[in-house]
């Protein structure tokens, strides 16, 4: 279930004579979540670490999910891992990652006008759903579903890519934060990896029927425009799992999946999760 596209085995000349290693199934990139995993550690010691600035939790099985934000900038990113033994001082690991620009592509899109410009109390109640959305991304902790890595939701045609900037009726828009994905209506959608249902939002104006699931460590999954829901807030689901059915509610042109993963609030490509990978590319060499 491990499924790794790249494994990329950091030695680390600092390291000489330590055991421990640092290994990720890609490099970090912009928009981008890899799963670290830190091998041989001895016995009893504790991890902490830092990455891009942020503090890195990580799971019981020495793994964390390394995340910088579609808009973050390119540059040189810091990872420091911190092995606290029982006995004697703390062994620190670190390693600078150079990470290149990311381009996204424009995408124009046109919607009725009573879609764009909404009126006062529409504009108030979308307002208001966003910020439950959002508010779930601030969530921490909570059991760890997500360190065997991702499956897709769904199987369909990639529609709309992560990061596109939108330009919706000629008027520049935010950033897509996710991927769209364009299947028959009624198409079961499951879950990414196993998780907690943090949300079940009812006919959103945007983003219709909506789920967000909580994988642990800030680590949430958004399933946007469903024709129905099979979950419950607080509810634990098994990695594909159903969730619900894939629809066109709330704002949208078609039947499809508006998918999309936040990592402690870094917002990343679906598409590129571990996991996912070798399915995106063999999907995409389908087109
Ligand atoms: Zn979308």
């Amino acid at each position: 279930m491990f499924r790794y596209a790249l494994l990329i085995a950091l030695l680390l000349p600092s390291l000489k004579g330590m055991a421990a290693d640092l290994s990720l199934s890609a490099p970090p990139s912009i928009g981008t979540a890899v799963m670290l995993q830190v091998t041989e550690v001895p016995d009893g010691a504790r991890l902490t670490g830092h990455f891009h600035g942020k503090p890195l939790p990580f799971t019981a099985n020495h793994r964390a999910l390394l995340a910088l934000d579609m808009e973050a900038k390119p540059g040189s990113v810091l990872l420091q891992v911190e092995l606290h033994l029982p006995q004697g001082p703390k062994e620190v690991l670190t390693k600078t990652f150079l990470v290149p620009p990311r381009t996204y592509r424009e995408e124009p899109l046109t919607l009725p006008k009573t879609q764009v410009e909404l009126e006062p109390e529409t504009a108030a109640r979308a307002a208001q759903e966003t910020a439950t959305i959002t508010a779930t991304y601030s969530r921490r902790g909570g059991r760890v579903g997500y360190e065997e890595g991702f499956q897709l939701p769904v199987t369909g045609r990639f529609s709309g890519v992560f990061g596109s900037r939108r330009i919706l009726n000629g008027k520049p828009r935010k950033p897509h934060n996710g991927t769209d994905i364009a299947a028959p209506q009624g198409t079961p959608v499951v879950a990414i990896a196993s998780g907690e249902v943090a949300l079940r939002g009812e006919e959103y104006f945007f983003t219709g029927n909506t789920l967000v699931l909580d994988h642990g460590d800030g680590v949430l999954s958004l399933y946007a425009h469903l024709e129905s829901m099979a979950v419950q807030p607080g509810e634990w689901v098994a990695a594909g799992t159903p969730i619900g059915t894939l629809g066109k509610t709330g704002r949208a042109t078609g039947p499809h999946l508006h998918w999309s993963v936040m990592v402690r609030q870094d917002r990343v490509d679906p598409q590129l999760l571990p996991g996912i990978l070798p399915a995106t590319a063999s999907a995409a060499a389908l087109q």
